[in-house]
Order: structure tokens, then C-alpha cells, then sequence
């Protein structure tokens, strides 16, 4: 089986990542993906571009070099009441969102804190997926936030980058080894991602896929590996089933 999308990946534009959009989708290409997300960084995080960009994805067409692309946005959770640094209106203009906790953007609470903070964004109805749910320094009660996911129909990441020796989210692996079976138990769906902030990570999963063998977990939950997995994260609010 082989990832048909990657939906989480940074330009230049997030102002820590060094690729361009073109260079990112020459690589989706290489790798065979079908369908490249953008996701650079919503505005409160350090460097991140102005609102003004996202409006403007307009001018980018729905498919560029035979590769199908979805516009995104990492928005910031902004507060542990699970406020975000996106509105509707930019919202609406995108494709999907996916909402993230980071260190420069809110201090990290307690289990329960950070576990309702994510509850809460999963109630804004154009979240479709958390980010790198899997971050020590921010521990989550793991089977409230699968229940959550799971009452919200929103996808939650298998991060690539959180499994790299140099990744700042530390016991990645030992979350997910928590998460997992609970998304199993529970159906919850999960959407693998690179995470790249560099053209050759495009589409880079062999981690998360080397994981989910290695815990057997179903691949009926693992949206890219589904035809229909891409469209079922982009219009979760009008599948209220989801897999379900
Ligand atoms: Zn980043
Ligand atoms: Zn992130």
C-alpha cells in the first residue's frame, strides 16, 4: 500500500522551512503522491506569513504539475480554551484546516488542560485534523482525546518529523504506541504526514508506515492509504459518519 496524499507540509512562506510550493510539489510528484496539501503556519507563529497569503490561494490552480492541491493552513492553538489564530472568513476559503499545539504559541497545561484545549478546536467545524498529537510537552489524556476526535469526526496525525532523532516533540513514539489502539478500538481514523519543511521530506512517511505494521494497526483506518480518504477529511461536516 502506498500513501496517496500528504497533507501537512511547509514552503519557505512559514519562514522556518526552505522549499518552495513548486519544488514541494515536483517532489510530491516524484514520490507519486496524488494529492500535495499546503499547510504553511497561520499567523501567530514567529515568522509565519500575514492572513493575506492564504486569502490569496485563488491564484493557485487545482492542479499543478498533474499533482492535485489542497489548500490549508497549520493553525496555532492559541489558548488552552482551544482558541486559534484562524477565523471563518480565512477559513472558509481554504480547503481544510488542521490545528496544532506549538511552544511559541501557548504554554502546554495539564493533561486535562491540553486534552480540552484540542477537544475544543475539534468543535470548529473546518478543523479536519490535529497535528502531532504525540508531543510530550504536551501530555494528552489519550483516550478523551480519541473519544473527542471520534464525536467530531476529525482525523488525528501520524507525524513523520515526530519520530526523527532531531525532533523537538520528544516521546512521540511511546504516545502513539497509546493512540493507536485506542483509534483501533474506538474507529477513529488516522491521516499519516510528513510534516516536511524541506523539499525531499515531501511525502516522507516510511516511519509511520514502518509503525502502524508494526502495531497492525487496520488500514481501513488510514485515510491515505484510502481512495476516498482525501475527501472524506475535506468534507467531514457533511459525512457525519466519517467511516462510521
Ligand atoms: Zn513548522
Ligand atoms: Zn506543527
Amino acid at each position: 500500500m502506498k500513501p496517496l496524499f500528504d497533507l501537512h507540509t511547509h514552503t519557505v512562506a512559514s519562514g522556518h522551512a526552505y522549499s518552495t510550493m513548486k519544488e514541494n510539489i515536483e517532489a510530491a510528484r516524484e514520490r507519486g503522491l496524488e494529492a500535495l496539501g499546503l499547510s504553511d503556519h497561520a499567523p501567530a507563529m514567529p515568522g509565519a506569513p500575514h492572513s493575506f497569503y492564504f486569502g490569496n490561494f485563488k491564484v493557485i490552480r487545482e492542479y499543478i504539475l498533474g499533482v492535485r492541491i489542497v489548500q490549508g493552513i497549520e493553525a496555532n492553538i492559541t489558548s488552552l480554551s482551544g482558541a486559534m489564530d484562524v477565523d471563518d472568513a480565512l477559513a472558509s476559503r481554504l480547503d481544510y484546516v488542521i490545528a496544532s499545539l506549538h511552544p511559541p504559541c501557548v504554554p502546554s497545561g495539564t493533561a486535562e488542560e491540553n486534552t480540552a484545549a484540542i477537544a475544543a478546536a475539534m468543535r470548529t467545524p473546518w478543523v479536519r485534523i490535529i497535528g502531532h498529537p504525540d508531543d510530550s510537552r504536551y501530555p494528552l489524556d489519550y483516550e478523551e482525546l480519541v473519544l473527542a476526535a471520534r464525536q467530531e469526526n476529525v482525523a488525528l496525525e501520524l507525524n513523520n518529523s515526530s519520530f526523527s532523532p532531531s525532533s523537538g516533540r520528544v516521546g512521540a513514539r511511546e504516545n502513539v504506541a497509546k493512540m493507536l489502539p485506542l483509534c483501533a478500538a474506538y474507529g477513529v481514523p488516522i491521516v499519516m504526514a510528513s510534516d516536511a519543511h524541506i523539499y525531499y521530506d515531501v511525502g516522507a512517511m516510511e516511519e509511520c508506515e514502518r509503525i502502524v505494521k508494526t502495531l497492525d494497526f487496520p488500514r481501513e483506518l488510514v485515510l491515505n492509504y484510502r481512495p476516498d480518504g482525501l475527501d472524506l477529511i475535506l468534507s467531514r461536516r457533511e459525512s457525519p459518519c466519517f467511516l462510521r
